[in-house]
């Protein structure tokens, strides 16, 4: 069975259209399906319209959350309820093309891969959003070990194994392609031209990316605290030599002068130390989360 996860936040425009070109898809295969839709405390009328298509469609299976809980999520909610023997997870606007689905199904029927992952090859998107993402990518390639980040969003069909690996980590701050990169498997992948979102705005906001982002650094990379570190260490190095400064100064008889490197002292050591200190806060406001365990989506209804 194949089993097909679409995360919706307020799409009542495109849950119709959606639902049936993936069906479409995966008529066009002919093994068993199931599409799994993920409402995630949609406020419009996203839930109603996925209740209706449900009627003619027995495939469809309807996870709604009590509220939006995001897309990390959703798409987790979407793998924890996922039985097929491959899983897929796809945008529900789109910009991941449904038909793509069958060719990434076959790939995997040959065997000799586990893990399909859609490569765009170019973005149609706002030129802000897109150089912002593509700053973030360039980024975060450099500064985690992680594979396949680069161009790569959720959009991908696993084999069973894949998704038990994935679904094993328990933390909190999801970042779905870095879990998908860290759990490792033969992986390949399809390249596609990724659209713009065909109607209504992107529910991906820029707050909402930003601290996807910032999740993804802090739970893939050392990189914060390895940029501490060497601030600190610099900031001995400069300590040493004013100490040294100070000292002859005092020796020579210059003392008095110094108002300037007196308060660019303070302002160099107060702003590392909040500095610190965020990056410290930032760690610990994850370890908290850890700690808390609250699950991370709380279903209000499930139409099997
Ligand atoms: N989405 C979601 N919960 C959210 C935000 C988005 O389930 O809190 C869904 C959204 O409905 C869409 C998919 O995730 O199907 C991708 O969202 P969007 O198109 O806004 O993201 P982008 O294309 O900007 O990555
Ligand atoms: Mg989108």
């Amino acid at each position: 069975m194949i089993s097909v996860i679409i995360p919706f936040y307020n799409e009542s425009q495109l849950v119709e259209p959606m639902v049936k070109e993936v069906q479409k898809a995966l008529n066009s295969i002919g093994d068993s399906y199931e599409i799994i839709a993920v409402d995630d405390g949609s406020t419009d009328h996203t839930f109603e319209l996925l209740a209706n298509l449900k009627h003619n469609l027995p495939e469809l299976k309807i996870v709604s959350f009590s509220r939006n809980f995001g897309l990390q999520a959703a798409l987790t909610a979407g793998l924890d309820y996922a039985n097929g023997e491959y899983v897929s997870l796809i945008d529900g606007d789109f910009q991941d093309p449904p038909e793509l689905i069958v060719e990434m199904y076959h790939t995997l029927k040959q065997n000799q891969f586990d893990l399909v992952i859609g490569k765009r090859t170019s973005r149609n998107e706002v030129t802000s959003k897109r150089m912002a993402i593509r700053a973030f990518h360039l980024i975060f390639d450099r500064i985690t070990d992680l594979e396949d980040i680069y161009n790569t969003g959720n959009f991908c069909m696993m084999k069973r194994e894949v998704v038990l690996a994935i679904l094993d980590i328990k933390e909190s701050s999801r970042y779905f392609p870095g879990l998908r990169s860290f759990v490792g498997f033969k992986r390949t992948y399809l390249h596609y031209d990724r659209p713009d979102r065909t109607k209504g705005e992107a529910k991906m906001t820029f707050g909402k990316l930003l601290n996807l982002a910032t999740d993804a650094i802090f739970s893939f990379s050392r990189w914060p605290i390895k940029i501490c570190l060497w601030l600190g260490f610099m900031a001995i190095f400069l300590l040493l030599l004013a100490g040294i400064y100070t000292i002859v100064s005092k020796a020579a008889n210059w003392a008095p002068l110094g108002w300037s490197s007196t308060i660019l002292s303070i302002y160099f050591i107060g702003t590392i130390q909040l500095t610190f200190l965020g990056v410290i806060g930032e760690y610990l406001y994850r370890i908290y989360k850890e700690v808390q365990k609250r699950p991370l989506y709380i279903v209000r209804s499930y139409i099997s």
